[in-house]
């Protein structure tokens, strides 16, 4: 018996027979084919962000954090259009799964390269963070999963087995590729990913200012916002009628000599809008390297449900969700709630499954209560039409997940041929993908 092990915030805890630290494919390949013979069960896991019981394993838990680095690097000018800018700047990085994303981008930027985006922090490992659809903010952007485009795969009958770009397809065939699509966001159920080939950029500096003022003129101009700046995302405070919201924008040639101040987006308040006088205030400004500006830190640990809407309707839901939260939770809520966007893109289980998408997530102190007032907010994001996050609390199991899917089954087709004896599974995991259904 293992010792026991909890995950960030501590609402999920388990103690796992044993912890296994591979060193490489064949040392995962030699775990996965001695658990499949005995019976047992095994579930990889990154950095233990994740709030539901994803990565609790039956027997074995198995960390990748001996698997870290960048591998490769290549350029691919030929492939232009195949970035979501359309340019001809495609790079891609083959990276090990183990490597924690403040590493990574570190490591990206000594090769000149960047990721095209990244979330509100950098704690995650970049397998686990992929695993579950980990997405930022940005009109154009799209969630971290999109960006992988080849992989090698330890399926759970230890066969291993390479996909897109890693399988010798273009960058723009494995885009489309159904296997590439699955492994995008697989929550770990059709094997464990021992190196992940990303699609990056040309690295990037940012220029990033938080303004704090009123939530109704945040709601106002949102749209105006969100098509002017690269990322935008809002925070609403609960207990009063304050919003933070934050901008970031690329410096480019033209603008890098510029004081920020006088910058093009910067002129006047937010991208040239007029904000209240009152009640408002630049809280934060600075740029830097995209990897050291996008995350924040979070010293103070939260549970978080957290919403994806589509994005026409987002803001609607949001105000739908401002009204009950004021109406019955003001009193118990010490955190706040996050808005922000994400492009959508085509794999099998991301929750910005070709949909323009507007994130809604609710946060809350680990020190409060959070089921009583996540429960009662759920049908609101529900009815809004929302896909939960796979890697925060949520209610949902199979039976409604099916619904919001196109390709559900096409996903449990390729898990049942990669995983047949469930060696990857969990219960939590066969009531969510609905096996021995
Ligand atoms: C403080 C905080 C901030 C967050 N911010 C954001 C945010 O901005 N945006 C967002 O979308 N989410 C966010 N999240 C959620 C978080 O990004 C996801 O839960 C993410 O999956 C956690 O990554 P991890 O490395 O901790 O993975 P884990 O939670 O350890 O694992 C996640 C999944 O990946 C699987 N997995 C791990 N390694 C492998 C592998 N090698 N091969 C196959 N599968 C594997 C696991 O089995 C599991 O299913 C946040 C969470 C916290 C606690």
């Amino acid at each position: 018996m293992g010792a026991t092990w909890s995950n960030w915030s501590g609402s999920v805890t388990f103690t796992p027979d044993e912890v296994a630290h591979p060193r490489s494919t064949d040392d995962v390949a030699t775990l996965i084919r001695k658990a499949a013979k005995s019976g047992r069960g095994v579930r990889p896991i990154g950095s233990g962000h994740s709030s539901t019981p994803i990565m609790v394993p039956e027997h074995t838990l198995i960390s990748l954090d001996n698997l870290t680095g960048v591998e490769e690097v290549t350029r691919h000018g030929g492939d232009g259009g195949a970035s979501p800018g359309g340019g001809d700047d495609v790079a891609l990085a083959r990276v090990l799964p183990g490597t924690g994303l403040a590493d990574l981008g570190a490591e990206l930027g000594e090769h000149g390269l960047g990721m095209e985006n990244l979330g509100d922090v950098d704690y995650q490992a970049i397998a686990g963070a992929l695993g579950t659809g980990t997405h930022g903010t940005g009109e154009n952007l799209g969630n971290l999963s999109s960006t992988l485009v080849g992989g090698t795969l330890v399926t759970g009958s230890g066969e291993t087995r390479t996909f897109g770009v890693e399988a010798g397809l273009g960058v723009r065939e494995a885009q489309e590729d159904e296997l590439t699509r699955a492994a995008q966001v697989s929550l770990g159920t059709l094997g464990i990913l021992t190196t992940l080939t990303m699609r990056v950029r040309p690295a990037y500096e940012l220029h990033r200012r938080n303004w704090i003022t009123h939530i109704d003129w945040v709601l106002e101009n949102f749209d105006a916002l969100a098509r002017s700046h690269r990322h935008v995302d809002f925070y609403w405070y609960p207990r009063s009628d304050l919003a933070q919201v934050r901008v970031l924008d690329e410096v480019t040639e033209d603008n890098a000599d510029l004081d920020p101040a006088e910058r093009p987006q910067s002129s006047g308040f937010a991208g040239g809008l007029e904000m209240p006088r009152r009640h408002t205030w630049l809280k934060k400004e600075e740029r830097g390297p995209n990897y050291a500006v996008i995350p924040n830190d979070r010293a103070l640990e939260f549970d978080e449900m957290e919403y994806m809407i589509d994005r026409r309707a987002g803001l609607d839901v949001f105000r739908q969700v401002r009204e009950r939260v004021k109406e019955r939770h003001r009193a118990n809520v010490g955190w706040r709630v996050l808005v922000r966007t994400v492009a959508p893109d085509r794999a099998l289980l991301s929750n910005c499954y070709e949909r323009d998408t507007m994130t809604i997530a609710l946060l809350q102190n680990t020190t409060l209560p959070y089921q009583d007032y996540f429960d009662d907010m759920e049908p609101v994001l529900l009815d809004g039409g929302g896909r939960p996050h796979w890697g925060k609390k949520h209610t949902r199991t199979g039976e409604h997940l099916r619904a919001m899917y196109p390709e559900w089954d096409t996903f449990r087709e390729w898990r049942e041929r990669l995983d047949p004896d469930g060696v990857l599974l969990n219960d939590y995991l066969r009531e969510l993908l609905e096996v021995g259904a």
